[in-house]
């Protein structure tokens, strides 16, 4: 699974721990962490 920041637009992968564990919108966004600027925001998903 592929998501893309919100605040800076960098694209990441997360584990499917990640995945189970975080908040989420049903079928929408997800609340992560990025790893790129740290900051934790609602995360479209780019990829599967
Ligand atoms: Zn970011």
């Amino acid at each position: 699974m592929q998501y893309m920041c919100s605040k800076c637009g960098e694209t990441f992968k997360i584990t499917f721990f990640q995945y189970i564990l975080g908040p989420r919108i049903l079928g929408g966004p997800k609340l992560l962490k990025c790893p790129n600027c740290g900051k934790w925001s609602f995360c479209p998903i780019v990829a599967i």
